[in-house]
């Protein structure tokens, strides 16, 4: 079955393009799915515009738009295992990751079919009982959703859900790394009974697809997830027809532990924080920042544990970490823990491919550990998007939450301390979307996602997360008009 989705019919691409898609655990393509190019790009743009401006979909009542949601909640969750393992497959994620994203993104379209109902119109006292003033909200017309590879089907959920929910129609393109759970649920919402045109997928490169996709006049908002330098890339794309423009960029997030935090339980946040799914999240606590008292045995406790993560296969039993996504990011990371070294920083763990031999062929890297890292270090500035943990340490809490802000980044932060009104204290002054007291990486659809500075300009989840898929408009009704008088000629 062809895997493009342009006006309610699967297609294959117009020039017959396919790509490879391959095991990050093994290196083997294990399927090929078809490759689009402008002109698909363009018929989907035009199919939602279509459905936009002459289809059902943005005047049905909210609460039938909620139902599909729900619909497509249920249907994610009848193909949970599926869809858990084709995840798995396509990112080398372990599958008990997989079946938590899915879990999550079922939460997702769950909460969505609920805030879709909260009402936002509102009628605003103008002092004239002659006037009546309201506030209005609408869908915005055609969305374009560009998602990244780490968390395929979660990042383009966190987009579908709240777009449709508001009445929008949307082209998707998820990454060409990691296509196959977007195909998966783009099949769902046209079995939950999207009307023709609705949802619209595009898979291919950025490169082919995305200029057709930022800069066409018919798009009207474009939301991304992804790096920073393809997120200036669309931000100049879409400011020739000013579209609403969303960016989701990277992180590198400071993880605080004060002298007060239990050591233990500090060890094993900063472990989860910066290796699961081998480092390739946004939020990961790349950067630890630790006061210098309980430094070296914080650090060696750390490495202690990295060193015992089990990588493999994602879906065996007992893997505690996949390998990175594909063997060119993983030349990106190698070529960070060079720099590293070159700038001068303590190798303590890692650094490395691992030795097994049945690790061979994927694209493992052993979790890796940086001490005497400082800010003029390009390997603690920059996001390597891979296993490796930089240590800074400080000696007094305003040292820390300076080292914490002094990043272009501003995703998401974590403090440990025993202390919880230091936690609020410093959680507060750190300049990052999310700051975790105690804990690192949980998430819920009711709260808002998303960063400051660098790491991008809105938000998603939460009802911010919809209010990004509304245009607002101001209908003043006079109803009593009488000449205004103000020209007296
Ligand atoms: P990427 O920027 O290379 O690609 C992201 C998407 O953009 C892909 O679908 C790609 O095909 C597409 N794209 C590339 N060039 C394009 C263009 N010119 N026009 C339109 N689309 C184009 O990112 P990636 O390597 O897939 O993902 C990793 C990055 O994503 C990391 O930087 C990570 O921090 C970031 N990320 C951020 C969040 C967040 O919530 N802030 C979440 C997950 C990932």
């Amino acid at each position: 079955m062809p895997e493009l989705f342009i006006d309610a019919s699967w297609r294959s691409a117009a020039d017959g393009g396919r790509r490879d898609v391959v095991n990050p655990y093994d290196g083997e393509v294990f399927t090929t799915v078809d490759e689009a190019g402008p002109a698909d790009a363009e018929a989907a743009v035009l199919a939602a515009r279509r459905a936009f401006d002459a289809g059902p979909w943005p005047h049905t009542p909210v609460a039938e738009r909620a139902d599909l949601l729900r619909r497509v909640a249920d249907l994610l969750q009848r193909d949970r295992e599926e869809i858990a393992r084709t995840e798995t497959l396509d990112t080398g994620k372990t599958l008990a990751e997989s079946r938590i994203d899915v879990d999550d993104v079922t939460e997702v379209f769950r909460y969505y079919a609920e805030q879709a109902l909260v009402e936002v119109d509102r009628t605003v006292d103008v002092g004239r009982d002659d006037v009546v003033s309201r506030v209005l909200h609408h869908p915005v017309g055609v969305c374009t959703l560009i998602a990244p590879w780490n968390y395929p089907l979660l990042q383009i959920s966190w987009k579908v859900a709240p777009a449709l929910a508001a009445g929008n129609t949307v082209v998707l393109k998820p990454s060409e790394v990691t296509p196959l759970t977007t195909v998966h649920l783009v099949r769902l919402l046209e079995e939950a009974g999207a009307p023709a045109g609705v949802v619209n997928l595009v898979l291919g490169a950025g490169s082919a697809v995305g200029p057709v996709l930022t800069e066409h006049p018919a798009v009207d908002l474009v939301s991304f997830t992804g790096g920073l330098d393809t997120g200036r890339a669309i931000l100049r794309a879409t400011a020739a027809t000013v579209k609403r423009t969303t960016v989701e960029l990277g992180g590198k997030n400071p993880h605080l532990v004060f002298a007060d935090a239990d050591l233990d339980r500090a060890i094993d946040a900063v472990l989860t924080g910066v290796f699961l799914h081998a480092g390739q999240v946004c939020s990961a606590g790349t950067r630890l920042i630790v006061e210098e008292s309980i430094a070296d045995a914080l650090v060696a406790g750390v490495a202690e544990r990295a060193r015992r993560v089990k990588l493999g296969d994602g879906m065996a039993e007992g893997t505690e970490s996949g390998p990175l996504v594909s063997a060119q990011h993983r030349d990106k990371v190698e070529a960070y823990v060079r720099l590293g070294l070159e700038e001068g920083a303590t190798l303590v763990t890692g650094g490395r491919r691992p030795d097994a031999p049945e690790l061979a062929r994927g694209f493992f890297y052993e979790p890796t550990i940086f001490d005497g890292c400082d800010r003029s270090m390009r390997l603690v500035q920059e996001e390597t998007f891979g296993p490796i943990l930089t240590v800074e340490r400080f000696t007094t809490e305003e040292e820390a939450v300076r080292l914490g802000n002094d990043t272009a980044y501003g995703l998401a932060g974590g403090v440990q301390t025993g202390d919880p009104e230091r936690g609020e204290r410093v959680a507060r002054a750190l300049r990052h979307g999310t700051v975790w007291i105690n804990d690192f990486g949980p998430y819920v659809p009711q709260a808002e996602w998303g960063g400051m500075r660098m790491s991008g300009n809105g938000r998603e989840l939460g009802p911010a997360g919809l209010a990004e898929y509304r245009e607002t408009q101001h209908v003043w009704h006079n109803t009593r008009p009488e000449a205004a008088a103000w020209f007296k000629g």
